[in-house]
Protein backbone atom coordinates (compact mmCIF):
# COMPACT_ATOMS: atom_id res chain seq x y z
CA UNK A 1 0.00 0.00 0.00
CA UNK A 2 2.50 2.56 0.91
CA UNK A 3 5.25 2.69 -1.56
CA UNK A 4 8.82 3.90 -1.08
CA UNK A 5 11.48 2.64 1.99
CA UNK A 6 9.38 1.97 4.90
CA UNK A 7 11.31 1.62 8.19
CA UNK A 8 9.45 0.55 11.62
CA UNK A 9 10.80 1.82 14.81
CA UNK A 10 8.96 2.75 17.65
CA UNK A 11 6.26 5.76 18.22
CA UNK A 12 7.95 7.29 20.22
CA UNK A 13 6.16 11.07 20.47
CA UNK A 14 2.76 11.14 18.21
CA UNK A 15 2.45 13.61 14.84
CA UNK A 16 3.16 13.03 11.26
CA UNK A 17 5.93 15.11 9.57
CA UNK A 18 6.79 15.68 5.76
CA UNK A 19 9.64 16.80 4.80
CA UNK A 20 13.35 17.08 3.80
CA UNK A 21 16.03 15.02 5.83
CA UNK A 22 18.63 16.17 7.76
CA UNK A 23 21.14 13.73 8.30
CA UNK A 24 22.97 14.82 11.59
CA UNK A 25 26.06 13.36 12.19
CA UNK A 26 28.23 14.02 15.47
CA UNK A 27 32.05 13.76 14.35
CA UNK A 28 34.12 13.09 16.78
CA UNK A 29 36.52 15.71 17.33
CA UNK A 30 39.89 14.70 15.73
CA UNK A 31 42.61 15.42 18.57
CA UNK A 32 46.23 15.64 17.88
CA UNK A 33 49.24 15.86 19.94
CA UNK A 34 51.25 18.71 19.81
CA UNK A 35 53.74 19.95 22.26
CA UNK A 36 53.76 23.34 23.17
CA UNK A 37 57.02 26.27 23.62
CA UNK A 38 56.84 27.63 27.00
CA UNK A 39 56.03 30.90 26.14
CA UNK A 40 52.88 29.01 24.33
CA UNK A 41 52.16 27.74 27.39
CA UNK A 42 50.00 30.18 29.27
CA UNK A 43 47.89 31.18 25.96
CA UNK A 44 46.75 27.40 25.92
CA UNK A 45 45.60 27.51 29.94
CA UNK A 46 43.69 30.71 28.82
CA UNK A 47 42.30 28.56 25.80
CA UNK A 48 40.99 26.06 27.58
CA UNK A 49 39.56 28.30 30.56
CA UNK A 50 37.66 30.36 28.00
CA UNK A 51 36.40 27.04 26.25
CA UNK A 52 35.26 25.48 29.79
CA UNK A 53 33.39 29.14 30.15
CA UNK A 54 31.91 28.84 26.42
CA UNK A 55 30.74 25.77 27.11
CA UNK A 56 29.31 26.92 30.34
CA UNK A 57 27.58 29.55 28.67
CA UNK A 58 26.05 28.00 25.70
CA UNK A 59 24.62 24.82 28.65
CA UNK A 60 22.99 27.57 30.56
CA UNK A 61 21.31 29.26 27.53
CA UNK A 62 20.14 25.29 26.79
CA UNK A 63 19.18 24.96 30.33
CA UNK A 64 17.32 28.36 29.97
CA UNK A 65 15.62 26.69 26.97
CA UNK A 66 14.87 23.23 28.69
CA UNK A 67 13.52 24.94 31.72
CA UNK A 68 11.34 26.94 29.33
CA UNK A 69 9.69 24.08 27.78
CA UNK A 70 9.89 21.20 30.55
CA UNK A 71 10.07 22.88 33.97
CA UNK A 72 12.70 23.24 36.45
CA UNK A 73 12.98 19.62 37.37
CA UNK A 74 12.27 18.13 33.52
CA UNK A 75 15.60 20.28 32.68
CA UNK A 76 18.01 18.96 35.86
CA UNK A 77 20.67 17.14 33.68
CA UNK A 78 21.51 20.24 31.92
CA UNK A 79 22.07 21.85 35.59
CA UNK A 80 24.36 18.62 36.25
CA UNK A 81 26.53 18.89 33.26
CA UNK A 82 26.97 22.64 34.13
CA UNK A 83 28.08 21.79 37.81
CA UNK A 84 30.77 19.15 36.56
CA UNK A 85 32.33 22.05 34.35
CA UNK A 86 32.80 23.82 37.66
CA UNK A 87 34.63 20.70 39.01
CA UNK A 88 37.78 22.79 40.66
CA UNK A 89 39.75 19.42 40.56
CA UNK A 90 39.63 18.25 37.42
CA UNK A 91 39.90 21.63 36.51
CA UNK A 92 42.94 22.37 37.84
CA UNK A 93 44.71 18.84 37.68
CA UNK A 94 44.25 19.64 33.35
CA UNK A 95 46.15 23.32 34.00
CA UNK A 96 48.84 21.71 35.99
CA UNK A 97 49.62 18.94 33.43
CA UNK A 98 49.12 21.52 30.54
CA UNK A 99 51.93 23.23 32.69
CA UNK A 100 53.75 20.46 33.44
CA UNK A 101 53.55 18.32 30.41
CA UNK A 102 54.13 21.42 27.86
CA UNK A 103 51.05 19.80 26.04
CA UNK A 104 48.19 20.77 24.20
CA UNK A 105 44.89 21.36 26.15
CA UNK A 106 42.96 19.13 23.48
CA UNK A 107 45.03 16.11 24.21
CA UNK A 108 45.40 16.41 28.21
CA UNK A 109 41.36 16.89 28.45
CA UNK A 110 41.15 13.76 26.57
CA UNK A 111 43.58 12.19 27.93
CA UNK A 112 42.44 12.81 31.97
CA UNK A 113 38.72 12.94 30.98
CA UNK A 114 39.26 9.96 29.18
CA UNK A 115 40.42 8.35 32.46
CA UNK A 116 36.85 8.74 34.52
CA UNK A 117 34.97 7.76 31.27
CA UNK A 118 37.03 4.40 31.36
CA UNK A 119 36.35 3.55 35.08
CA UNK A 120 32.52 4.85 34.84
CA UNK A 121 31.94 2.48 31.81
CA UNK A 122 33.85 -0.45 33.68
CA UNK A 123 32.16 -0.29 36.78
CA UNK A 124 29.50 -1.95 35.78
CA UNK A 125 26.63 0.40 37.48
CA UNK A 126 23.94 1.57 35.06
CA UNK A 127 23.63 4.72 36.58
CA UNK A 128 27.43 5.34 36.22
CA UNK A 129 27.70 4.20 32.71
CA UNK A 130 24.79 6.98 31.81
CA UNK A 131 26.64 9.24 33.49
CA UNK A 132 29.83 8.16 31.47
CA UNK A 133 27.73 9.16 28.28
CA UNK A 134 27.49 12.37 29.70
CA UNK A 135 31.27 13.21 30.72
CA UNK A 136 32.00 12.02 26.89
CA UNK A 137 29.28 14.48 25.85
CA UNK A 138 31.14 17.48 27.34
CA UNK A 139 34.36 16.14 27.17
CA UNK A 140 33.19 16.87 23.22
CA UNK A 141 31.73 19.96 23.80
CA UNK A 142 34.84 21.83 25.53
CA UNK A 143 37.56 20.23 22.87
CA UNK A 144 35.39 21.72 20.24
CA UNK A 145 35.35 25.17 21.92
CA UNK A 146 38.88 24.66 22.25
CA UNK A 147 38.82 23.96 18.09
CA UNK A 148 36.27 26.83 17.94
CA UNK A 149 34.41 24.31 15.83
CA UNK A 150 30.60 25.14 15.36
CA UNK A 151 28.44 22.12 15.85
CA UNK A 152 25.29 22.44 13.31
CA UNK A 153 22.10 23.11 15.28
CA UNK A 154 20.63 26.11 13.96
CA UNK A 155 19.05 25.31 10.17
CA UNK A 156 16.69 27.85 8.41
CA UNK A 157 14.69 25.50 6.63
CA UNK A 158 11.89 23.10 7.86
CA UNK A 159 13.47 19.84 8.08
CA UNK A 160 13.53 16.14 10.04
CA UNK A 161 16.08 15.43 11.53
CA UNK A 162 17.64 11.97 11.86
CA UNK A 163 20.36 10.68 13.92
CA UNK A 164 21.66 7.87 15.27
CA UNK A 165 21.14 8.87 18.63
CA UNK A 166 20.35 12.67 20.27
CA UNK A 167 21.90 13.98 23.40
CA UNK A 168 19.51 15.86 25.55
CA UNK A 169 21.47 19.08 24.05
CA UNK A 170 20.68 17.73 20.95
CA UNK A 171 17.06 17.37 21.12
CA UNK A 172 16.34 20.82 23.05
CA UNK A 173 18.81 22.62 20.46
CA UNK A 174 17.26 21.35 17.25
CA UNK A 175 13.99 22.46 18.86
CA UNK A 176 14.78 25.96 18.23
CA UNK A 177 14.59 25.62 14.64
CA UNK A 178 11.66 24.25 12.41
CA UNK A 179 12.35 20.66 13.10
CA UNK A 180 9.56 18.95 11.92
CA UNK A 181 10.43 15.48 13.65
CA UNK A 182 12.99 13.54 14.54
CA UNK A 183 14.26 9.75 13.68
CA UNK A 184 16.55 8.01 15.32
CA UNK A 185 18.34 4.08 14.92
CA UNK A 186 18.60 4.05 18.48
CA UNK A 187 16.69 4.82 21.76
CA UNK A 188 13.07 3.37 22.94
CA UNK A 189 10.31 4.66 24.83
CA UNK A 190 12.03 6.23 27.26
CA UNK A 191 15.01 7.54 26.04
CA UNK A 192 15.88 10.89 26.45
CA UNK A 193 14.98 11.74 22.58
CA UNK A 194 11.60 9.99 22.97
CA UNK A 195 10.64 12.04 26.38
CA UNK A 196 11.65 15.22 25.34
CA UNK A 197 10.24 15.19 21.95
CA UNK A 198 6.41 13.96 23.79
CA UNK A 199 7.43 16.94 25.97
CA UNK A 200 7.82 19.42 23.12
CA UNK A 201 5.66 18.33 21.01
CA UNK A 202 7.37 17.10 18.15
CA UNK A 203 6.46 13.58 16.67
CA UNK A 204 9.48 11.55 16.53
CA UNK A 205 10.09 7.85 15.87
CA UNK A 206 13.21 6.08 17.63
CA UNK A 207 14.79 2.53 17.53
CA UNK A 208 14.64 2.66 14.01
CA UNK A 209 18.00 0.81 14.16
CA UNK A 210 19.36 1.28 10.44
CA UNK A 211 17.69 4.15 9.39
CA UNK A 212 20.79 6.20 8.98
CA UNK A 213 22.16 3.69 6.47
CA UNK A 214 19.46 4.04 4.56
CA UNK A 215 18.60 7.83 4.41
CA UNK A 216 20.70 10.58 2.73
CA UNK A 217 20.59 14.54 3.78
CA UNK A 218 17.97 16.11 1.46
CA UNK A 219 15.34 12.72 0.67
CA UNK A 220 12.39 13.24 1.21
CA UNK A 221 10.73 11.52 4.31
CA UNK A 222 7.78 11.06 5.87
CA UNK A 223 7.63 10.50 9.92
CA UNK A 224 4.32 8.79 10.94
CA UNK A 225 4.73 8.99 14.77
CA UNK A 226 1.40 7.57 15.47
CA UNK A 227 2.08 4.14 13.67
CA UNK A 228 6.06 4.52 14.43
CA UNK A 229 7.73 4.22 10.67
CA UNK A 230 9.19 6.13 8.52
CA UNK A 231 9.21 5.69 4.99
CA UNK A 232 11.91 7.07 3.03
CA UNK A 233 11.33 9.09 -0.91
CA UNK A 234 7.90 7.84 -0.84
CA UNK A 235 5.64 8.11 -4.29
CA UNK A 236 3.49 11.19 -4.57
CA UNK A 237 0.15 9.72 -4.07
CA UNK A 238 1.67 8.68 -0.23
CA UNK A 239 2.84 12.17 0.34
CA UNK A 240 -0.91 12.94 -0.72
CA UNK A 241 -2.35 10.78 1.26
CA UNK A 242 -0.53 11.45 4.32
CA UNK A 243 -1.17 15.32 3.85
CA UNK A 244 -4.46 14.82 3.56
CA UNK A 245 -4.08 12.71 6.79
CA UNK A 246 -2.60 15.94 8.53
CA UNK A 247 -5.21 18.06 7.25
CA UNK A 248 -7.84 15.81 8.68
CA UNK A 249 -6.02 15.62 12.46
CA UNK A 250 -5.86 19.48 12.85
CA UNK A 251 -8.94 19.91 11.93
CA UNK A 252 -9.89 17.05 14.31
CA UNK A 253 -7.71 18.87 16.96
CA UNK A 254 -10.03 22.32 15.99
CA UNK A 255 -12.93 20.26 17.02
CA UNK A 256 -11.54 19.18 20.11
CA UNK A 257 -10.80 22.77 21.35
CA UNK A 258 -14.75 22.82 22.25
CA UNK A 259 -14.52 19.93 24.70
CA UNK A 260 -12.12 20.97 26.93
CA UNK A 261 -13.77 22.56 29.17
CA UNK A 262 -17.62 20.78 29.03
CA UNK A 263 -18.03 17.77 31.92
CA UNK A 264 -17.91 14.50 30.28
CA UNK A 265 -21.60 13.21 30.24
CA UNK A 266 -22.98 10.60 27.86
CA UNK A 267 -26.13 11.44 26.16
CA UNK A 268 -28.34 9.97 28.44
CA UNK A 269 -26.44 11.35 31.78
CA UNK A 270 -23.62 9.49 33.12
CA UNK A 271 -21.06 11.30 34.43
CA UNK A 272 -17.51 10.07 33.86
CA UNK A 273 -14.58 12.46 35.68
CA UNK A 274 -12.05 13.28 33.58
CA UNK A 275 -8.82 13.73 35.56
CA UNK A 276 -5.23 13.97 34.49
CA UNK A 277 -1.85 11.90 35.44
CA UNK A 278 1.60 14.40 36.02
CA UNK A 279 4.48 13.45 37.05
CA UNK A 280 6.28 17.28 37.54
CA UNK A 281 4.56 20.02 39.36
CA UNK A 282 4.31 22.14 36.36
CA UNK A 283 2.43 20.02 34.46
CA UNK A 284 -0.70 21.31 36.45
CA UNK A 285 -1.16 24.04 34.33
CA UNK A 286 -0.98 21.87 30.89
CA UNK A 287 -3.72 19.48 32.94
CA UNK A 288 -6.21 22.58 33.66
CA UNK A 289 -5.33 24.33 30.56
CA UNK A 290 -6.58 20.79 28.52
CA UNK A 291 -9.52 20.98 30.76
CA UNK A 292 -8.80 18.15 33.73
CA UNK A 293 -11.49 18.20 36.48
CA UNK A 294 -8.30 17.78 39.04
CA UNK A 295 -5.34 14.93 39.36
CA UNK A 296 -6.12 11.28 38.98
CA UNK A 297 -2.50 10.50 39.51
CA UNK A 298 0.29 12.52 40.55
CA UNK A 299 3.62 10.47 40.47
CA UNK A 300 6.23 11.42 43.12
CA UNK A 301 9.24 9.63 42.05
CA UNK A 302 10.64 13.25 40.09
CA UNK A 303 11.36 14.76 43.47
CA UNK A 304 13.86 11.80 44.35
CA UNK A 305 17.20 12.88 42.40
CA UNK A 306 20.34 11.14 42.53
CA UNK A 307 19.19 8.47 44.77
CA UNK A 308 18.03 11.32 47.69
CA UNK A 309 15.10 11.71 48.72
CA UNK A 310 14.17 15.35 50.33
CA UNK A 311 13.33 16.33 53.92
CA UNK A 312 9.51 16.59 54.64
CA UNK A 313 9.51 20.44 54.59
CA UNK A 314 10.64 20.36 50.79
CA UNK A 315 8.28 17.33 50.00
CA UNK A 316 5.81 19.04 51.91
CA UNK A 317 6.11 22.27 49.51
CA UNK A 318 6.25 20.62 46.03
CA UNK A 319 2.99 19.01 47.21
CA UNK A 320 1.21 21.98 48.60
CA UNK A 321 2.00 23.22 45.49
CA UNK A 322 0.26 21.66 43.13
CA UNK A 323 -3.13 21.00 45.66
CA UNK A 324 -3.15 24.68 45.95
CA UNK A 325 -3.30 24.96 41.91
CA UNK A 326 -5.33 22.15 41.41
CA UNK A 327 -8.12 23.64 44.25
CA UNK A 328 -11.03 23.57 44.39
CA UNK A 329 -10.52 20.30 42.16
CA UNK A 330 -8.67 17.42 44.20
CA UNK A 331 -5.13 15.53 43.47
CA UNK A 332 -4.29 11.88 44.28
CA UNK A 333 -0.69 11.68 45.59
CA UNK A 334 1.05 8.30 44.87
CA UNK A 335 3.59 7.65 47.28
CA UNK A 336 7.13 6.79 45.76
CA UNK A 337 7.25 3.98 43.67
CA UNK A 338 10.34 3.60 43.19
CA UNK A 339 12.25 0.20 42.12
CA UNK A 340 11.08 -1.72 39.22
CA UNK A 341 12.21 0.37 36.11
CA UNK A 342 12.17 3.65 38.39
CA UNK A 343 15.12 5.41 39.79
CA UNK A 344 16.28 2.77 42.45
CA UNK A 345 17.34 0.69 39.68
CA UNK A 346 20.34 3.20 39.51
CA UNK A 347 20.92 2.25 43.00
CA UNK A 348 19.94 -1.07 44.11
CA UNK A 349 20.47 -4.35 42.15
CA UNK A 350 18.32 -7.09 41.63
CA UNK A 351 17.81 -9.71 39.19
CA UNK A 352 14.32 -8.83 38.65
CA UNK A 353 13.90 -5.58 39.66
CA UNK A 354 9.97 -5.55 38.66
CA UNK A 355 9.68 -8.57 40.95
CA UNK A 356 11.14 -7.19 43.60
CA UNK A 357 11.53 -4.21 46.15
CA UNK A 358 9.11 -1.98 44.43
CA UNK A 359 6.64 0.65 45.69
CA UNK A 360 4.87 0.03 49.10
CA UNK A 361 6.82 -2.91 50.00
CA UNK A 362 9.90 -0.29 49.71
CA UNK A 363 8.26 1.99 52.46
CA UNK A 364 6.95 -0.50 54.71
CA UNK A 365 10.79 -1.76 55.06
CA UNK A 366 11.50 2.10 55.43
CA UNK A 367 9.06 3.38 57.52
CA UNK A 368 11.27 6.29 57.86
CA UNK A 369 10.74 7.21 54.50
CA UNK A 370 6.97 6.69 54.37
CA UNK A 371 6.53 8.41 57.37
CA UNK A 372 7.77 11.12 56.13
CA UNK A 373 6.31 11.64 52.90
CA UNK A 374 2.93 10.73 54.47
CA UNK A 375 3.59 13.60 56.70
CA UNK A 376 4.16 15.75 53.76
CA UNK A 377 1.25 14.97 52.22
CA UNK A 378 -0.85 15.44 54.86
CA UNK A 379 -0.13 18.50 55.67
CA UNK A 380 -0.54 19.58 51.70
CA UNK A 381 -4.50 18.13 52.57
CA UNK A 382 -5.41 21.34 54.66
CA UNK A 383 -7.57 22.65 51.80
CA UNK A 384 -8.98 19.13 51.47
CA UNK A 385 -8.40 18.50 48.21
CA UNK A 386 -5.85 15.92 48.48
CA UNK A 387 -5.96 12.17 48.31
CA UNK A 388 -3.04 9.78 49.21
CA UNK A 389 -2.20 6.45 46.87
CA UNK A 390 -0.24 3.77 47.46
CA UNK A 391 1.25 1.86 44.67
CA UNK A 392 2.00 -1.97 43.91
CA UNK A 393 0.12 -3.76 46.43
CA UNK A 394 -0.32 -6.75 46.24
CA UNK A 395 -1.68 -7.73 49.46
CA UNK A 396 -4.10 -6.92 51.99
CA UNK A 397 -1.78 -7.09 54.95
CA UNK A 398 0.04 -4.20 53.56
CA UNK A 399 -2.91 -2.04 53.25
CA UNK A 400 -3.85 -2.61 56.60
CA UNK A 401 0.10 -1.79 57.17
CA UNK A 402 -0.10 1.13 55.09
CA UNK A 403 -3.24 2.56 57.22
CA UNK A 404 -1.30 2.36 60.52
CA UNK A 405 1.53 4.88 59.49
CA UNK A 406 -1.15 7.17 58.55
CA UNK A 407 -2.43 7.13 61.76
CA UNK A 408 0.79 7.41 63.16
CA UNK A 409 1.45 9.92 60.64
CA UNK A 410 -1.37 11.95 61.94
CA UNK A 411 -0.98 11.95 65.43
CA UNK A 412 2.67 12.88 64.67
CA UNK A 413 1.27 16.16 63.43
CA UNK A 414 -1.57 16.25 65.89
CA UNK A 415 1.19 16.35 68.48
CA UNK A 416 2.83 18.96 66.84
CA UNK A 417 -0.30 20.85 66.24
CA UNK A 418 0.22 21.38 62.88
CA UNK A 419 -3.05 21.08 60.61
CA UNK A 420 -4.15 18.44 58.05
CA UNK A 421 -7.14 17.31 56.65
CA UNK A 422 -8.53 14.58 59.37
CA UNK A 423 -10.47 12.29 56.54
CA UNK A 424 -8.30 12.54 53.45
CA UNK A 425 -9.21 9.43 51.28
CA UNK A 426 -6.70 6.71 51.24
CA UNK A 427 -6.82 4.90 48.28
CA UNK A 428 -4.67 1.98 46.23
CA UNK A 429 -4.11 1.39 42.93
CA UNK A 430 -5.08 -1.69 41.74
CA UNK A 431 -2.03 -3.14 39.37
CA UNK A 432 -0.96 -6.36 40.53
CA UNK A 433 -3.59 -9.85 39.62
CA UNK A 434 -3.54 -10.46 43.12
CA UNK A 435 -5.08 -7.26 44.59
CA UNK A 436 -7.19 -7.50 41.42
CA UNK A 437 -8.42 -10.78 42.55
CA UNK A 438 -8.76 -9.84 46.48
CA UNK A 439 -10.64 -6.35 44.99
CA UNK A 440 -13.89 -7.31 47.13
CA UNK A 441 -11.89 -7.25 50.32
CA UNK A 442 -9.34 -4.74 49.45
CA UNK A 443 -12.28 -2.46 48.91
CA UNK A 444 -13.86 -2.77 52.25
CA UNK A 445 -10.38 -1.16 53.67
CA UNK A 446 -10.26 1.46 51.61
CA UNK A 447 -12.08 4.69 49.77
CA UNK A 448 -11.54 4.52 46.54
CA UNK A 449 -9.26 1.93 43.91
CA UNK A 450 -7.16 3.16 40.64
CA UNK A 451 -6.65 0.98 38.61
CA UNK A 452 -2.67 0.67 36.99
CA UNK A 453 -3.26 -0.56 33.64
CA UNK A 454 0.49 -0.35 32.82
CA UNK A 455 1.33 -2.71 35.55
CA UNK A 456 -1.71 -4.94 35.82
CA UNK A 457 -1.53 -6.04 32.05
CA UNK A 458 2.90 -6.58 33.04
CA UNK A 459 2.45 -8.67 35.82
CA UNK A 460 -1.07 -10.50 34.45
CA UNK A 461 0.57 -10.99 30.81
CA UNK A 462 3.54 -11.69 32.66
CA UNK A 463 5.55 -9.09 30.26
CA UNK A 464 7.83 -6.41 30.98
CA UNK A 465 6.44 -3.30 30.06
CA UNK A 466 9.58 -1.71 29.01
CA UNK A 467 10.54 -4.68 26.69
CA UNK A 468 10.65 -4.25 23.07
CA UNK A 469 10.90 -7.70 21.83
CA UNK A 470 8.19 -8.89 24.26
CA UNK A 471 6.12 -5.56 22.74
CA UNK A 472 3.33 -7.92 21.07
CA UNK A 473 2.82 -9.41 24.32
CA UNK A 474 1.48 -6.83 25.65
CA UNK A 475 -1.96 -6.29 25.65
CA UNK A 476 -4.43 -4.23 27.08
CA UNK A 477 -7.37 -5.84 25.11
CA UNK A 478 -6.16 -9.45 26.63
CA UNK A 479 -9.73 -11.25 27.75
CA UNK A 480 -7.81 -11.55 31.10
CA UNK A 481 -7.10 -8.37 32.02
CA UNK A 482 -10.72 -7.12 30.62
CA UNK A 483 -11.89 -9.21 33.21
CA UNK A 484 -9.87 -8.50 35.84
CA UNK A 485 -10.68 -5.04 35.36
CA UNK A 486 -14.62 -6.09 35.30
CA UNK A 487 -13.88 -7.25 38.63
CA UNK A 488 -12.29 -5.15 40.35
CA UNK A 489 -14.95 -2.49 39.07
CA UNK A 490 -17.90 -4.71 40.05
CA UNK A 491 -16.04 -4.92 43.50
CA UNK A 492 -15.47 -0.54 43.80
CA UNK A 493 -19.07 -0.40 43.27
CA UNK A 494 -20.21 -3.20 46.10
CA UNK A 495 -18.48 -1.43 48.26
CA UNK A 496 -19.50 1.81 47.06
CA UNK A 497 -16.41 3.48 46.55
CA UNK A 498 -15.03 5.46 43.34
CA UNK A 499 -12.94 3.67 41.09
CA UNK A 500 -10.65 5.15 38.28
CA UNK A 501 -8.30 3.63 35.80
CA UNK A 502 -4.92 5.90 35.75
CA UNK A 503 -2.99 3.44 33.48
CA UNK A 504 -2.40 4.18 29.32
CA UNK A 505 -5.46 2.11 28.71
CA UNK A 506 -7.44 5.29 29.77
CA UNK A 507 -6.08 7.40 27.08
CA UNK A 508 -6.88 4.72 24.17
CA UNK A 509 -9.85 5.82 22.66
CA UNK A 510 -10.98 2.59 21.92
CA UNK A 511 -10.31 1.47 25.35
CA UNK A 512 -12.64 4.75 26.54
CA UNK A 513 -16.34 2.71 25.65
CA UNK A 514 -14.89 0.07 27.12
CA UNK A 515 -14.01 1.06 30.29
CA UNK A 516 -17.19 3.65 30.75
CA UNK A 517 -19.32 0.46 29.89
CA UNK A 518 -17.48 -1.19 32.66
CA UNK A 519 -19.02 1.61 35.12
CA UNK A 520 -15.41 3.41 35.67
CA UNK A 521 -16.18 6.76 38.09
CA UNK A 522 -13.05 8.81 36.92
CA UNK A 523 -10.20 8.07 33.93
CA UNK A 524 -7.14 9.33 34.44
CA UNK A 525 -5.10 10.45 31.45
CA UNK A 526 -2.31 12.53 30.11
CA UNK A 527 -2.92 15.96 29.66
CA UNK A 528 -3.29 16.25 26.06
CA UNK A 529 -5.72 13.38 25.65
CA UNK A 530 -8.45 14.45 27.69
CA UNK A 531 -10.41 16.88 25.15
CA UNK A 532 -10.58 13.97 22.68
CA UNK A 533 -11.87 11.26 25.60
CA UNK A 534 -14.46 13.81 26.69
CA UNK A 535 -15.51 14.28 23.21
CA UNK A 536 -16.01 10.70 22.84
CA UNK A 537 -18.01 9.82 26.04
CA UNK A 538 -20.09 12.68 24.99
CA UNK A 539 -21.02 10.72 21.73
CA UNK A 540 -22.01 7.74 23.43
CA UNK A 541 -24.87 6.00 25.61
CA UNK A 542 -23.93 4.70 28.64
CA UNK A 543 -26.67 1.89 27.65
CA UNK A 544 -24.78 1.39 24.08
CA UNK A 545 -21.23 1.55 26.44
CA UNK A 546 -22.54 -1.51 28.88
CA UNK A 547 -23.75 -3.47 26.27
CA UNK A 548 -20.24 -3.13 24.40
CA UNK A 549 -18.23 -3.94 27.38
CA UNK A 550 -20.19 -6.80 28.40
CA UNK A 551 -20.09 -8.48 25.11
CA UNK A 552 -16.14 -8.05 24.45
CA UNK A 553 -16.04 -9.54 27.93
CA UNK A 554 -17.56 -12.71 26.09
CA UNK A 555 -14.15 -13.11 23.13
CA UNK A 556 -11.23 -15.42 23.99
CA UNK A 557 -8.39 -13.27 22.16
CA UNK A 558 -7.10 -9.45 22.01
CA UNK A 559 -7.90 -9.73 18.21
CA UNK A 560 -11.26 -10.54 18.67
CA UNK A 561 -11.63 -8.08 20.98
CA UNK A 562 -10.37 -5.43 19.09
CA UNK A 563 -12.10 -6.47 15.77
CA UNK A 564 -15.44 -6.02 17.67
CA UNK A 565 -14.49 -2.51 19.16
CA UNK A 566 -13.14 -1.23 16.06
CA UNK A 567 -17.29 -2.49 14.15
CA UNK A 568 -18.85 -1.03 16.94
CA UNK A 569 -17.07 2.33 17.19
CA UNK A 570 -17.03 3.16 13.90
CA UNK A 571 -20.72 3.48 14.23
CA UNK A 572 -20.43 5.22 17.10
CA UNK A 573 -17.20 7.66 16.74
CA UNK A 574 -16.45 7.76 12.76
CA UNK A 575 -13.82 10.15 13.49
CA UNK A 576 -11.88 7.80 15.55
CA UNK A 577 -10.41 6.13 12.16
CA UNK A 578 -7.98 9.20 11.03
C1 LIG B 1 0.21 1.91 36.04
O1 LIG B 1 0.92 0.99 36.43
O2 LIG B 1 -0.72 1.77 35.22
C2 LIG B 1 0.45 3.28 36.53
C3 LIG B 1 -0.38 4.25 36.25
O3 LIG B 1 1.56 3.50 37.26
P1 LIG B 1 3.03 3.65 36.65
O4 LIG B 1 2.90 3.72 35.15
O5 LIG B 1 3.58 4.88 37.26
O6 LIG B 1 3.69 2.39 37.11
MG1 LIG C 1 2.17 1.23 38.12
Amino acid sequence: MVKGKVIEGIPASPGIAIGVALKYEKLKPKILKKELKEEEVSGEIEKFLMAIERSKSELRKILTLAVEKLGSKGAEIFEAQILMLDDKTIIDKIIERIKGEKLNAEFIIQDEIEKYIKFMQGSGDDYLKERAHDLEDLKNRVIRNIQQQKWLSRFDTSRIVVAENLTPADTILFSRNQVLGYATDLGGMTSHTAILARALKIPAVVGLKEATKSIKTGDLVILDGYKGILIINPEQDVVEEYQNKIKRIAEFERKLEDFKFVPAVTIDGRKVTILANIEFPEEVNEALESGAEGVGLFRTEYIISNGTIPEEDEQFEEYFKVAEKVYPYKVVIRTFDVGGDKIFRDYHREDNPFLGWRGIRIGLDKPEILLSQLRAILRASVKKNVWVMFPMVSSIDEVREVKKYIDLAKAQLKEKNIPFDENIKVGVMIETPSSALMAKEIAREVDFFSIGTNDLIQYTLAVDRGNETVAKIFQEFHPAVLRLIQFVVESAQRAKIPVSVCGEMAADPYATVLLVGFGLDELSVTPKMIPEIKRIIKTIKFKDAKRISKRALVFKTQDEVKNFLMKELKGIIPEIEI
